[in-house]
């Protein structure tokens, strides 16, 4: 199966052992850390697939700690799902804000979370090796890269699909619900507020460039890519 390594950042043993469970029964390797201390030591020795990371532990948060290894050229790229208890709107869009890629709210099913991993991984790893030209920028898509003339562009992994997406299909004008489906997967359970969250994120990566521009919002139907 697919071997790859997950780090769950959870304080609470319970909740831990459930997962190793759903996890090592889908053939995933489980790494447990109960702090982010125990966490920033298992990352270190290896740089896990993706990361579990529970809103609410003790001393650093998980949204501190996501906004750490956001931060961090190592850990940068590692998709990471928040666990949240949390339902309330603007708590989830901090969440993500911080550079979590989605987030599975308390209680959930093993199954519910396995998906939710599964379509993560699967939208990480949908790279098919070509070279995308749009208004000056250039993705290569088989070394991840994001260029305007000689800069290299530090985009997070969401917005890099979104990128991709958009210089896939440009002059096209897509809805919420369509880019949900295109670059988040189907089985994503995520609202369409998280596309303008994103769609920010990635406006302020290109705004440097004056690329910001080329992410258009069209007013009642969503967003165009276009020079
Ligand atoms: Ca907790």
């Amino acid at each position: 199966m697919s071997g790859k390594r997950i780090l769950v950042v959870e304080d609470e043993q319970a909740i831990r052992e459930m997962i190793g469970f759903a996890l090592r029964r889908e053939g995933y390797h489980f790494i447990e850390a109960g702090s982010v201390a125990e966490a920033e030591d298992a990352i270190a020795e290896q740089v896990p697939d993706l990361m579990l990371v529970d809103w609410m532990l003790p001393g650093t948060s998980g949204v501190e700690f996501v906004r750490h290894t956001k931060r961090d050229e190592l850990t940068q790229d590692v998709p990471v799902i928040m666990l949240t208890a949390r339902t309330e709107e603007d708590d989830k869009i901090v969440g993500l804000d911080a550079g979590a890629d989605d987030y599975v709210s308390k209680p959930f099913s093993p199954r519910e979370l396995i998906a939710r991993i599964r379509a993560v991984l699967r939208r990480i790893g949908s790279a098919d090796g070509q070279l995308l030209e749009v208004g000056g920028l250039a993705m290569d898509v088989d070394s991840h890269r994001v260029t305007y003339g000689d800069s290299n562009l530090d985009l997070g992994p969401t917005e890099y699909r979104l990128l991709q997406f958009f210089m896939s299909h440009v002059d096209r004008v897509y809805s919420r619900t369509q880019l949900l489906d295109h670059v988040w997967g189907r089985s994503a359970f995520v609202e369409e507020r998280t596309v303008d969250v994103h769609v920010l994120r990635l406006r302020k990566a290109l705004a440097p460039y004056g690329c910001d521009k080329l992410v258009q919002t069209v007013r009642g139907a969503g967003y165009r890519f276009s020079v």
